[in-house]
Protein backbone atom coordinates (compact mmCIF):
# COMPACT_ATOMS: atom_id res chain seq x y z
CA UNK A 1 0.00 0.00 0.00
CA UNK A 2 1.31 3.47 -0.71
CA UNK A 3 1.60 6.75 0.82
CA UNK A 4 1.70 10.40 0.05
CA UNK A 5 3.31 10.34 -3.46
CA UNK A 6 1.25 7.13 -4.61
CA UNK A 7 -1.56 9.11 -3.56
CA UNK A 8 -0.27 12.53 -5.54
CA UNK A 9 -0.15 10.29 -8.51
CA UNK A 10 -3.81 8.45 -8.39
CA UNK A 11 -5.53 11.60 -7.70
CA UNK A 12 -3.92 13.38 -10.44
CA UNK A 13 -3.93 10.92 -13.06
CA UNK A 14 -7.66 10.13 -13.01
CA UNK A 15 -10.02 12.54 -14.92
CA UNK A 16 -12.97 11.96 -12.69
CA UNK A 17 -12.69 11.64 -8.72
CA UNK A 18 -15.33 11.28 -6.20
CA UNK A 19 -14.54 12.58 -2.67
CA UNK A 20 -16.12 11.20 0.35
CA UNK A 21 -16.08 13.10 3.35
CA UNK A 22 -17.31 12.81 7.03
CA UNK A 23 -17.34 14.26 10.30
CA UNK A 24 -12.90 14.06 10.81
CA UNK A 25 -12.54 16.87 8.31
CA UNK A 26 -14.12 19.33 10.82
CA UNK A 27 -12.29 18.01 13.72
CA UNK A 28 -9.95 20.74 12.82
CA UNK A 29 -12.87 22.72 12.75
CA UNK A 30 -13.37 22.13 16.17
CA UNK A 31 -16.89 20.31 15.17
CA UNK A 32 -17.35 17.60 17.44
CA UNK A 33 -18.11 14.11 16.25
CA UNK A 34 -20.41 12.15 17.76
CA UNK A 35 -18.02 9.39 18.70
CA UNK A 36 -15.56 12.07 21.37
CA UNK A 37 -16.64 12.84 24.40
CA UNK A 38 -18.64 15.99 23.39
CA UNK A 39 -21.34 13.29 21.69
CA UNK A 40 -22.65 13.27 24.71
CA UNK A 41 -24.92 16.37 25.52
CA UNK A 42 -26.28 16.45 29.02
CA UNK A 43 -25.79 12.80 29.07
CA UNK A 44 -28.37 11.93 26.29
CA UNK A 45 -26.76 10.05 23.08
CA UNK A 46 -27.40 10.98 19.52
CA UNK A 47 -29.16 7.83 18.82
CA UNK A 48 -31.60 9.04 21.48
CA UNK A 49 -32.35 12.27 19.82
CA UNK A 50 -31.51 12.11 15.80
CA UNK A 51 -34.37 9.96 15.39
CA UNK A 52 -38.21 10.84 13.87
CA UNK A 53 -39.82 8.88 17.32
CA UNK A 54 -37.99 11.35 19.53
CA UNK A 55 -39.02 14.60 17.45
CA UNK A 56 -42.95 13.17 17.73
CA UNK A 57 -42.33 12.83 21.20
CA UNK A 58 -40.59 15.52 22.49
CA UNK A 59 -39.65 18.23 19.92
CA UNK A 60 -38.47 20.89 22.04
CA UNK A 61 -36.13 18.53 23.61
CA UNK A 62 -34.84 17.42 19.92
CA UNK A 63 -34.49 21.00 19.07
CA UNK A 64 -32.93 22.48 22.02
CA UNK A 65 -29.96 19.43 21.08
CA UNK A 66 -30.44 21.06 17.39
CA UNK A 67 -30.41 24.67 18.76
CA UNK A 68 -26.87 23.84 20.73
CA UNK A 69 -25.02 22.06 17.98
CA UNK A 70 -25.87 24.90 15.58
CA UNK A 71 -24.70 27.47 18.03
CA UNK A 72 -20.92 25.25 18.25
CA UNK A 73 -20.97 25.01 14.27
CA UNK A 74 -21.84 28.20 13.53
CA UNK A 75 -18.84 29.58 15.54
CA UNK A 76 -16.67 26.88 13.77
CA UNK A 77 -14.56 27.85 10.43
CA UNK A 78 -13.65 25.73 7.06
CA UNK A 79 -9.94 24.65 7.83
CA UNK A 80 -7.20 23.79 5.16
CA UNK A 81 -8.46 20.92 4.63
CA UNK A 82 -12.22 22.08 3.10
CA UNK A 83 -10.42 25.19 1.60
CA UNK A 84 -8.07 22.25 -0.51
CA UNK A 85 -10.99 20.42 -2.08
CA UNK A 86 -12.84 23.40 -2.85
CA UNK A 87 -9.52 24.71 -4.70
CA UNK A 88 -9.74 21.57 -6.43
CA UNK A 89 -13.07 21.34 -8.16
CA UNK A 90 -12.82 24.64 -8.73
CA UNK A 91 -9.78 23.97 -10.56
CA UNK A 92 -10.65 20.70 -12.02
CA UNK A 93 -13.91 19.47 -13.67
CA UNK A 94 -14.81 15.84 -13.12
CA UNK A 95 -14.65 15.89 -9.00
CA UNK A 96 -17.78 15.42 -7.46
CA UNK A 97 -17.66 16.03 -3.30
CA UNK A 98 -19.73 13.83 -1.60
CA UNK A 99 -20.28 14.67 2.32
CA UNK A 100 -22.13 12.89 5.21
CA UNK A 101 -21.40 16.51 7.50
CA UNK A 102 -24.09 18.69 8.15
CA UNK A 103 -22.07 21.59 9.40
CA UNK A 104 -22.52 23.39 6.14
CA UNK A 105 -18.73 24.00 6.06
CA UNK A 106 -17.27 22.78 2.86
CA UNK A 107 -20.58 25.04 1.00
CA UNK A 108 -18.92 28.10 3.27
CA UNK A 109 -15.48 26.87 1.67
CA UNK A 110 -16.57 26.46 -1.71
CA UNK A 111 -18.15 30.22 -1.49
CA UNK A 112 -14.77 31.54 -0.25
CA UNK A 113 -12.70 29.67 -2.24
CA UNK A 114 -15.04 31.31 -5.46
CA UNK A 115 -15.41 34.76 -4.28
CA UNK A 116 -11.12 34.81 -4.34
CA UNK A 117 -11.32 33.64 -7.89
CA UNK A 118 -14.48 35.68 -9.09
CA UNK A 119 -16.24 32.72 -10.27
CA UNK A 120 -19.61 30.86 -9.06
CA UNK A 121 -19.20 28.38 -6.39
CA UNK A 122 -21.32 25.61 -7.91
CA UNK A 123 -18.75 22.87 -8.98
CA UNK A 124 -17.90 23.13 -5.42
CA UNK A 125 -20.44 23.29 -3.64
CA UNK A 126 -20.95 19.44 -1.79
CA UNK A 127 -23.73 16.74 -2.34
CA UNK A 128 -24.66 16.62 1.20
CA UNK A 129 -26.34 13.45 1.84
CA UNK A 130 -27.28 13.99 5.52
CA UNK A 131 -28.73 17.32 5.30
CA UNK A 132 -28.01 20.38 6.58
CA UNK A 133 -27.79 22.17 10.27
CA UNK A 134 -29.07 25.55 8.92
CA UNK A 135 -31.90 24.52 6.50
CA UNK A 136 -35.47 23.07 8.14
CA UNK A 137 -38.37 21.29 6.85
CA UNK A 138 -41.95 21.48 7.59
CA UNK A 139 -43.76 18.71 8.86
CA UNK A 140 -46.75 19.98 7.20
CA UNK A 141 -46.42 20.82 3.55
CA UNK A 142 -43.04 19.85 3.46
CA UNK A 143 -41.33 22.55 1.94
CA UNK A 144 -37.35 23.26 2.73
CA UNK A 145 -35.83 26.65 3.96
CA UNK A 146 -32.27 27.91 4.99
CA UNK A 147 -32.44 29.10 8.46
CA UNK A 148 -29.41 30.46 10.20
CA UNK A 149 -31.63 32.93 12.91
CA UNK A 150 -31.34 31.88 16.27
CA UNK A 151 -33.72 29.09 17.58
CA UNK A 152 -36.08 29.49 20.65
CA UNK A 153 -36.49 26.27 22.21
CA UNK A 154 -37.51 27.24 25.78
CA UNK A 155 -40.85 25.80 25.45
CA UNK A 156 -43.17 23.96 23.17
CA UNK A 157 -44.92 27.47 21.79
CA UNK A 158 -42.05 28.92 20.88
CA UNK A 159 -40.41 26.51 18.23
CA UNK A 160 -40.09 27.20 14.80
CA UNK A 161 -43.01 27.25 12.28
CA UNK A 162 -43.82 27.26 8.76
CA UNK A 163 -44.66 30.26 7.62
CA UNK A 164 -47.05 28.57 5.15
CA UNK A 165 -49.43 26.10 6.77
CA UNK A 166 -48.13 27.01 10.11
CA UNK A 167 -46.67 23.23 10.53
CA UNK A 168 -43.63 22.76 13.47
CA UNK A 169 -40.43 23.03 11.30
CA UNK A 170 -37.82 20.18 11.72
CA UNK A 171 -34.27 20.22 10.98
CA UNK A 172 -33.59 19.16 7.65
CA UNK A 173 -31.27 16.33 8.31
CA UNK A 174 -31.25 12.69 8.08
CA UNK A 175 -32.39 10.80 11.30
CA UNK A 176 -31.12 7.29 12.31
CA UNK A 177 -34.21 5.31 10.25
CA UNK A 178 -34.73 7.77 7.53
CA UNK A 179 -34.02 7.50 4.28
CA UNK A 180 -31.25 9.46 2.72
CA UNK A 181 -32.39 11.88 -0.31
CA UNK A 182 -32.98 9.83 -3.44
CA UNK A 183 -31.93 12.54 -5.45
CA UNK A 184 -28.71 13.21 -3.84
CA UNK A 185 -27.49 9.45 -3.43
CA UNK A 186 -28.26 8.74 -7.53
CA UNK A 187 -26.31 11.56 -7.88
CA UNK A 188 -23.35 10.42 -6.00
CA UNK A 189 -23.87 6.63 -6.80
CA UNK A 190 -23.76 7.87 -10.14
CA UNK A 191 -20.68 9.87 -9.90
CA UNK A 192 -18.85 6.79 -7.71
CA UNK A 193 -20.00 4.60 -10.61
CA UNK A 194 -17.78 6.63 -13.54
CA UNK A 195 -15.11 7.37 -10.93
CA UNK A 196 -11.45 6.73 -11.76
CA UNK A 197 -10.35 7.44 -7.84
CA UNK A 198 -12.25 7.74 -4.57
CA UNK A 199 -10.72 9.98 -1.92
CA UNK A 200 -12.32 9.32 1.58
CA UNK A 201 -11.67 11.67 4.09
CA UNK A 202 -12.21 11.20 7.81
CA UNK A 203 -15.02 8.71 7.56
CA UNK A 204 -15.14 5.58 9.71
CA UNK A 205 -16.94 4.51 6.50
CA UNK A 206 -19.39 2.43 8.66
CA UNK A 207 -22.58 4.39 8.03
CA UNK A 208 -24.37 2.65 5.22
CA UNK A 209 -25.63 4.02 2.87
CA UNK A 210 -23.17 6.48 2.60
CA UNK A 211 -20.72 4.47 2.72
CA UNK A 212 -21.76 2.61 -0.30
CA UNK A 213 -20.39 5.57 -2.51
CA UNK A 214 -17.17 4.31 -1.63
CA UNK A 215 -18.04 0.34 -2.54
CA UNK A 216 -19.75 1.54 -5.61
CA UNK A 217 -16.51 3.71 -6.41
CA UNK A 218 -14.69 0.38 -5.69
CA UNK A 219 -16.69 -2.01 -7.65
CA UNK A 220 -16.54 -0.02 -10.54
CA UNK A 221 -12.45 -0.19 -10.42
CA UNK A 222 -11.64 3.26 -9.21
CA UNK A 223 -8.23 3.59 -7.09
CA UNK A 224 -9.35 4.48 -3.41
CA UNK A 225 -6.97 6.80 -1.46
CA UNK A 226 -7.59 6.90 2.13
CA UNK A 227 -6.80 10.05 4.43
CA UNK A 228 -7.49 9.14 8.04
CA UNK A 229 -5.47 9.26 11.31
CA UNK A 230 -7.09 5.61 12.17
CA UNK A 231 -7.87 2.59 9.85
CA UNK A 232 -10.86 2.04 8.81
CA UNK A 233 -13.11 -0.99 7.35
CA UNK A 234 -12.16 0.58 3.81
CA UNK A 235 -8.23 0.86 4.55
CA UNK A 236 -7.81 -2.88 3.53
CA UNK A 237 -8.72 -1.42 0.18
CA UNK A 238 -7.34 1.21 -0.11
CA UNK A 239 -4.33 1.20 -2.67
CA UNK A 240 -2.57 4.19 -0.62
CA UNK A 241 -3.32 5.59 2.79
CA UNK A 242 -2.06 8.90 4.82
CA UNK A 243 -2.35 8.65 8.33
CA UNK A 244 -2.44 11.91 9.19
CA UNK A 245 -5.49 14.48 9.52
CA UNK A 246 -7.28 15.98 6.89
CA UNK A 247 -6.37 19.90 7.35
CA UNK A 248 -2.63 18.77 7.21
CA UNK A 249 -2.41 16.09 4.89
CA UNK A 250 -4.85 17.64 2.05
CA UNK A 251 -3.42 20.52 0.92
CA UNK A 252 0.01 18.92 0.42
CA UNK A 253 -1.89 16.15 -1.52
CA UNK A 254 -3.94 18.24 -3.75
CA UNK A 255 -1.69 21.16 -4.17
P1 LIG B 1 -17.40 8.93 11.85
O1 LIG B 1 -17.80 7.68 12.50
O2 LIG B 1 -17.44 8.97 10.41
O3 LIG B 1 -15.92 9.14 12.48
C1 LIG B 1 -15.03 10.15 12.19
C2 LIG B 1 -13.78 9.58 11.49
O4 LIG B 1 -12.86 10.66 11.31
C3 LIG B 1 -13.03 8.49 12.26
O5 LIG B 1 -12.70 7.44 11.37
C4 LIG B 1 -11.76 9.19 12.75
O6 LIG B 1 -10.63 8.32 12.80
C5 LIG B 1 -11.57 10.24 11.68
N1 LIG B 1 -10.87 11.45 12.08
C6 LIG B 1 -10.81 12.02 13.31
N2 LIG B 1 -10.10 13.16 13.27
C7 LIG B 1 -9.70 13.32 11.98
C8 LIG B 1 -8.95 14.32 11.31
N3 LIG B 1 -8.47 15.39 11.96
N4 LIG B 1 -8.74 14.18 9.97
C9 LIG B 1 -9.22 13.10 9.31
N5 LIG B 1 -9.93 12.13 9.91
C10 LIG B 1 -10.19 12.24 11.23
O7 LIG B 1 -18.17 10.21 12.33
P2 LIG B 1 -19.19 10.37 13.53
O8 LIG B 1 -18.74 11.53 14.29
O9 LIG B 1 -19.36 9.09 14.25
O10 LIG B 1 -20.52 10.72 12.77
C11 LIG B 1 -21.35 9.82 12.07
C12 LIG B 1 -22.44 10.65 11.36
O11 LIG B 1 -22.94 11.67 12.24
C13 LIG B 1 -21.92 11.41 10.17
O12 LIG B 1 -22.03 10.66 9.02
C14 LIG B 1 -22.78 12.70 10.17
O13 LIG B 1 -23.98 12.54 9.48
C15 LIG B 1 -23.08 12.94 11.61
N6 LIG B 1 -22.15 13.95 12.16
C16 LIG B 1 -21.81 15.04 11.42
C17 LIG B 1 -20.91 15.99 11.93
C18 LIG B 1 -20.54 17.18 11.09
O14 LIG B 1 -21.34 17.63 10.27
N7 LIG B 1 -19.32 17.73 11.22
C19 LIG B 1 -20.35 15.81 13.20
C20 LIG B 1 -20.74 14.68 13.94
C21 LIG B 1 -21.63 13.76 13.40
ZN1 LIG C 1 -45.62 24.09 6.00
Amino acid sequence: MGGREAARAILERAERVVVLTGAGISADSGVPTFRGPEGLWKRWRPEQLATPEAFRSDPRLVWEWYAWRREKVAACRPNPGHDALAGLALRRPGITLVTQNVDGLHEAAAVAAAAARGRPPDPALPLELHGSLFRVRCTGCGERAGHRGPIDAGSPETLPRCHGCGGLLRPDVVWFGEPLPADLLARALAAAGEAEACLVVGTSAVVYPAAGVAMRALEAGAALVEVNPEPTPLSPYAEACLRARAAGALPGLLS
